[in-house]
């Protein structure tokens, strides 16, 4: 079996600056790395490094051709992700002495997807894969229902939240997974409670706290969160969720893959960085917790 992830890929540019700029101020940067970000190239990287095979469906610009490679290093098939004239999605993050930031998003290539290659990637894919979205790209529902009608497992993670894309998608939906705060916003602006959500498996999770899962027709069952140091919370969504979806792929119950995500995210906030330092499934197997 395999995952089609269609998802982000994102140039994550961080400034170090002395204090955050005011508006109309001109400020030099002490210092400025480049990292591969995007919910989507995390989310194919933390696929791959639990051992599964994932089909990265996206877009870069001329500009991103470096990110296509890494993620093609790190085990990504990345032969469905194309070049397009628009440039590759970034984040312009400016951190201060104290760790405060502010953050631009382009969305750029993210929002360029043309829908004929995602028909053109997806005809390769077999009754029963598993086809994951996040809401960082164009093309999503087109994707969910296509995904639906060609029997593929469809899987939504919530995030960044917007009640509407989630809508969008629902009915063609077979597991959906949010955060604590996008689930609260769910029940706000639409009256679904996540016990009510009409898809087969919800996942919530809950940062700090765990995760709960809730299969229709079941109890909830609740997850424990591992006690570690927690130093840098970016990207534990993403890992939980590629490992959950790793874990599917290979036919495990869901409780047995959300154990196992349980773990690597709790291995993956003990760590500063995003896609670079998602543990592997050796690293969360060794940690000691
Ligand atoms: P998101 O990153 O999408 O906001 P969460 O904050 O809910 O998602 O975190 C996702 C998962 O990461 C949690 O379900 C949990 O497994 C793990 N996690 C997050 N924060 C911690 C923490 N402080 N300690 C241990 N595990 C954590």
């Amino acid at each position: 079996m395999a995952i089609w992830n269609l998802g982000s890929i994102n140039a994550d540019m961080v400034y170090a600056l002395p204090h955050l700029p005011a508006p109309g101020e001109t400020l030099a940067a002490n210092g400025l790395d480049r990292f591969l970000g995007g919910k989507g190239a995390n989310m194919s990287v933390a696929v791959a490094r639990a051992g599964a095979r994932v089909n990265h469906i996206g877009a870069v610009g001329s500009d991103g051709r470096w990110a296509r490679d890494r993620l093609t290093e790190y085990g990504v098939d990345t032969r469905y992700i194309a070049e397009v004239e628009v440039p590759t999605g970034h984040a312009i993050i400016a951190v201060d002495a104290q760790g405060e930031n502010l953050i631009v998003l382009y969305p750029g290539a993210n929002h360029a997807l043309d829908v004929r290659q995602l028909g053109q990637a997806l005809a390769s894919a077999n009754t029963g894969d598993l086809l994951v979205m996040q809401n960082e790209t164009n093309a999503q529902v087109e994707a969910a229902r296509l995904g639906h009608e060609l029997g593929l497992t469809v899987c939504y993670a919530a995030a960044p939240f917007q009640a509407q894309a989630v809508q969008a998608v629902l009915p063609y939906l077979d597991f959906l997974i949010l955060n604590e705060v996008e689930a609260e916003q769910l029940q706000q602006e639409t009256g679904l409670s996540a016990a009510d959500i009409p898809v087969r498996h919800v996942i919530v999770t809950l940062g700090s706290k765990g995760a709960r899962y809730l299969q229709q027709g079941c109890e909830p069952v609740d997850f424990a969160a591992h006690k570690v140091q927690a130093i840098d919370t970016t990207g534990a969504g993403d890992t939980f969720t590629g490992y959950v979806l790793a874990g599917m792929d290979r036919g495990m119950p869901m409780e047995q893959a959300i154990l196992q995500a349980n773990r690597a995210a709790a291995l993956m906030v003990t760590r500063h960085g995003t896609a670079d330092v998602i543990p592997d499934l050796r690293e969360v197997r060794d940690a000691q917790f």
